[in-house]
């Protein structure tokens, strides 16, 4: 098998946190600016937390600036790390075949790692409540870019690094839960598996042209997409 490299997305495709991110990021817009309203005219899925902020600050018409969406994003880590801390474990849902997705992957010597719009902080909050975190050797995340393709792509150079080969040399396929990742992993000529199990149906995500789409990890077509 050629040496392959999967970057999984984490709201929506490893993990239901039932909102936690959205009621933090809520809050810090309104501890900042008194505007608990500031992200509520936009879908958030498939976005990156720093063009969630940045659009945000737009649509209150507050000063646009990197140090801005810094300060915002520093607010929110402090009131996410709260929210996540404290929701019922039953309420805040890993999806079906991640767990064991994953093992398989490390044991078929793929790459594991992250490929996600979140920071770097934000990320290890959400998936260190489910002892996730630790399971992905690198990623690419918001931290890393405002948009989507380009963190994807530092992604699958670390994925690269790891398994010690040039980049062309590899598989590369994206996990995730909207079109906006079939989008992002296109434009770096990587795959893309599609997964229903955030707020998009597997026909949506079918009609964006991803190498499959699947209600969930845990199904035959998923696990041949990714270890045939
Ligand atoms: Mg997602």
């Amino acid at each position: 098998m050629q040496p392959t490299i999967l970057l999984f997305d984490v709201d929506g495709t490893l993990i239901d946190s039932t909102g936690t991110g959205r009621v933090a990021l809520e809050d810090a817009f309104e501890a900042l600016y008194a505007r608990r309203d500031a992200i509520s005219s936009f879908r958030l899925d498939g976005m990156t937390d720093p063009a969630i902020v940045r659009q945000g600050l737009q649509v209150i018409g507050a000063d646009v600036s990197d140090a801005a969406i810094t300060k915002v994003l520093d607010a929110y880590l402090a009131r996410l790390e709260h929210h996540v801390a404290n929701i019922p474990l039953e309420r805040y849902r890993v999806h079906p075949g991640v767990r064991a997705t994953i093992d398989r992957a490390h044991a078929a010597g793929h790459a594991v790692g992250l490929g996600t719009g979140n920071i770097v902080p934000g990320a290890k909050i959400k998936l260190s409540r489910v002892d996730l975190y630790e399971r992905f050797d690198f990623g690419g995340f918001g931290s890393d870019a405002e948009d989507r393709p380009t963190l994807i792509r530092h992604g699958a150079e670390r994925g690269a690094e790891r398994l010690g080969l040039p980049l062309s040399r590899c598989r590369v396929v994206v996990i995730g839960d909207t079109p906006k990742d079939i989008a992002a992993a296109h434009a770096i000529g990587a795959q893309c598996l599609a997964v229903a199990t955030g707020h998009f149906s597997v026909a949506e995500l079918a009609q964006h042209g991803c190498m499959r789409a699947v209600e969930h990890l845990e199904t035959e077509a998923a696990q041949n997409a990714l270890f045939a």
